[in-house]
């Protein structure tokens, strides 16, 4: 039933497995240039863990540590020794890169692979993995652990719709991985061509790497006709096979045999209260090259309290829920884009794309929201138009508090982009 005996551990079992490798963590972090001075000017070595908890002794590492480092201020190894890196996609600010070993690439396709066996892949699967290759870990990652789990796996890559329908069709492909903007997108554009997607031979698609919500996830299952599970990760902890759900969708297990997940109030850096929300903080525990030690991820999240029906023993996190940096603050009320993407997903006109944009009236702040409406009804007269406007505007507000601009606009019409979406354009400069 399990890919790996790791994944039923008793707690204390799976509690004194962290410890060992959070002591050998250290010990090898020790070896780079960055964590050799940072241990020594804070006295710390493998001795100073003694139990799980003692990891609140080591010191937080941030994105702007990581980029004080760039490239190899974290490698423990001499560069020989390393066979491949990748990059964060530098949503936020100049990318950061990440150097892995020939253990760690093993390791990490490990990973990969049991958690597709999550969700129910198996060997005979065929895997259309259609995110972006290159710098991206989501092409790379999910390649190796779909050969490991020993899926035919097809690279397909981003974009091209027409040709991705062709490949999926010609091999009988079982599952995909897919972002979950491209495939509301591709959804919509397998039904234009003609396909019902009722038809079609998948029966899993893993999306991930971007926030998106319960309603957006839904929507996934029932245009494409496909049972969507959610994938987290980023590439300062490998890429994705982080955490990831299993066949439950009741939250994603963190694989706590190679990572320890804390979850602190961003502002104190204490921990939280079991299921309250807050920054994701994780640290490597199984990669040898280039270990994070408590990583500040910005990632809201909660530990969902209790255990999975599946039977696996680790704690699973909820859907992330933003990042700290993505909150918006407007006339002194916080919102976070998932807010706003859970009420708009949720509306049965709406279509699949929707862009916020923060905008100056007078002297004030404001959000303009652009939503797509389905074909259909955007043919329907001004009225009704206007109706579904309204409706819009007063379901945001009783989420968000303030009433926003809402514009509909035609299917299709906000740009699409290659690979993580941008759902928050600043125009404010622009207009004033
Ligand atoms: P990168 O390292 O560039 O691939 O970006 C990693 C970031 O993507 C994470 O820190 C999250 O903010 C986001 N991300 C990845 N997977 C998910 C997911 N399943 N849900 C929400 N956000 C995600
Ligand atoms: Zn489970």
């Amino acid at each position: 039933m399990y890919f790996h005996d790791a994944e039923t551990l008793e707690r204390n079992k799976l509690e004194e497995l962290q410890v060992e490798r959070l002591k050998k963590t250290i010990g090898q972090a020790a070896n780079s240039p960055y964590y050799s001075e940072l241990f020594k000017k804070s006295n710390i070595s493998p001795d100073s863990i003694k139990s799980i908890d003692d990891v609140k002794k080591l010191p937080f590492t941030t994105k702007e540590d990581l980029r004080s480092q760039y490239p190899y201020g974290l490698l423990t190894k001499s560069k020989d020794d390393f066979v491949r890196l990748h990059a964060s996609s530098g949503t936020t600010g100049t990318p950061t890169a990440v150097f892995y070993t020939q253990n760690d690439l093993d390791t990490w396709a490990d990973l990969m692979a049991r958690s597709m066996y999550a969700v129910g892949l198996r060997k005979s699967d065929v895997l259309q993995n259609m995110s972006g290759y290159g710098l991206f870990t989501g092409g790379l990652g999910i390649h190796y652990g779909s050969e490991r789990l020993g899926c035919l796996t097809v690279p397909a890559g981003a974009g091209n719709t027409k040709r991705q329908i062709k490949l999926i069709r010609d091999y009988s492909v079982t599952a995909l991985h897919i972002i979950p903007s491209f495939a509301l997108y591709f959804a919509a554009k397998v039904r234009n061509e003609g396909f019902d997607p009722a038809d079609m031979p998948w029966k899993v698609a893993l999306i991930g790497a971007e926030p998106h919500t319960e309603h957006t996830r839904r929507k996934i299952e029932e245009m494409l006709c496909i049972k969507a599970y959610n994938s987290y990760g980023l590439s300062e902890m490998n890429g994705p096979g982080v955490a990831f759900e299993c066949t439950e969708q009741d939250g994603m297990h963190v694989w706590e045999d190679s990572f320890i997940a804390e979850i602190i109030d961003p502002e104190t850096g204490e921990h939280v209260e079991d299921g309250e929300i807050g920054e994701l903080v994780m640290t490597t525990l199984t990669r040898e090259g280039m270990p994070i030690i408590r990583y500040r991820t910005r990632d809201l999240t909660r530990f969902i309290p209790g255990q999975c029906k599946c039977g696996r023993t680790s704690r699973r996190i909820d859907r992330i829920m933003g990042r700290a940096d993505d909150m918006l603050i407007l006339k002194g009320v916080n919102i976070y884009p998932m807010q706003i993407e859970k009420i708009i997903m949720g509306i049965p006109e709406v279509g699949e794309n929707y862009l916020i944009e923060l905008i100056k009236e007078g002297l004030m702040d404001q959000i303009r929201i652009k939503v797509e409406i389905k074909e259909e009804h955007f043919i329907e007269d001004m009225r009704a138009l206007q109706g579904i406007q309204k409706k819009i505007a007063s379901m945001l507000r009783d989420e968000i508090l303030i009433t926003p601009r809402v514009e509909l606009v035609q299917h299709n019409s906000i740009p699409k982009a290659e690979g993580k979406a941008v759902r928050v354009v600043d125009l404010r400069d622009d207009e004033a």
